[in-house]
């Protein structure tokens, strides 16, 4: 299929995120229903060629925990990414319209992020790098499918100074400076599964209101080429913490993430602080093999904890894969 943005008429928009936003769109030529994502890129025509090279993978990618991928095309000054469309959007969207998911629907979740993971890491040798509710989408005919992983090493380079955004749903190793890992994932989908279960960010009433970002400094490991592990590589100018004006930036910046509880706002230095040093957040009052699901996902040393591809043995996702919840009826229910 040759893509072309002059063929595509656009239906609605679908949501709008850190680097770009993402259209319900119909191919004319084929009569074809795509999402189609912009991704507004600050880079030289060679580098945009690479990344487009890169983008190709994509058509390799077959599974059916993975949006299909239908092309991607240079459309000055942006890359756009035609993919398949979920018509019941992402599980954020979800979330907020009906309050706290059913844990045996997050068990299903759960179960599928696990699978897209481990199709990308075994056959593609992928690492997603960004799971969170809004990369994990469900349509009516009740699938879950995972979007947005970190196929071209150059988008990834090229929309680093966006990440602000998303540093939330970061492992605490990989906030210290260690390279991204199979590993990393599992944790950022332990914080994603609280999150769609209590409809909230797990964070954000662990707040404190004399936190001391000094002290991230602390923690933050030297700088290493090629890894976001400074305050500055991050984006994130320091905080005067009592200045009402720099609060309301700082909450700009975290838009789409609940960082307010209880009428205090924590900054994303302090998040990243907490997640560091704090304990990490459970689920609690659920069954008690989806809170040790959880607690073994959000192991704060990487070296103790498991790969996808050995969590698909867990008995909360052996039970998750045979639990009778339908979710092409759920699906129904909003
Ligand atoms: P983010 O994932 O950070 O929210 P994106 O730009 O990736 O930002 O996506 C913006 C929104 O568009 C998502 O939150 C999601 O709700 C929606 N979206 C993205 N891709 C699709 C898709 N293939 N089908 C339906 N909705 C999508
Ligand atoms: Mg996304």
């Amino acid at each position: 299929l040759d893509l072309r943005n002059e063929d595509l008429r656009e239906i609605r928009e679908l949501g709008q995120g850190n680097g770009g936003s993402v259209k319900l769109v119909e191919h004319v030529p084929t009569g074809k229903i795509m999402a189609k994502k912009i991704v507004l890129i600050d880079a030289k025509p060679a580098v945009r060629k690479q990344i487009l090279r890169e983008l190709q993978i994509m058509h390799d990618c077959h599974s059916n925990y993975i949006i299909s991928f239908w092309g991607a095309f240079l459309s000055d000054p942006n890359i756009c990414i035609c993919m398949e469309a979920m018509d019941k959007g992402s599980l954020d969207g979800i979330y907020k319209k009906t309050g706290p998911i059913n844990i045996d629907v997050v068990g299903k979740v759960a179960l599928a992020v696990l699978e897209g993971l481990t199709y990308l890491y075994d056959v593609h040798r992928i690492i997603h790098r960004d799971i969170k509710p809004s990369n994990i989408l469900f349509n009516s005919a009740g699938e879950i499918k995972i979007c947005d992983f970190g196929v071209s090493g150059e988008l990834i380079n090229s929309i680093a100074d966006t990440f602000v955004g998303t540093s939330t749903y970061m492992s605490p190793e990989r906030i210290q400076g260690a390279p991204y890992t199979v590993k990393s994932d599992v944790w950022s989908l332990g914080i994603s599964l609280i999150e769609l279960a209590l409809a909230r960010f797990p964070f954000s009433e662990s707040l404190s209101d004399d936190s001391d970002l000094s002290d991230l400094e602390g923690t933050l490991s030297p700088a290493r080429p090629g890894s976001i592990n400074s305050l500055a590589a991050l984006g994130i100018p320091p905080r005067k913490p009592k200045d009402p004006a720099q609060a309301k930036k700082d909450k700009r910046k975290s838009k789409g993430v609940s960082l307010q509880g209880g009428g205090m706002t924590m900054s994303i230095l302090e998040l990243l602080q907490h997640i560091v040093n704090e304990p990490a957040p459970r689920l609690s009052g659920f069954p008690e093999q989806a809170e040790r699901f959880v607690d073994s996902c959000l192991l704060k040393d990487p070296d103790v904890r498991k790969t996808p591809k050995d969590l698909l043995n867990d008995e909360w996702i052996v039970y998750s894969r045979t639990s009778p919840i339908d979710l092409e009826a759920w699906a129904a229910t909003f």
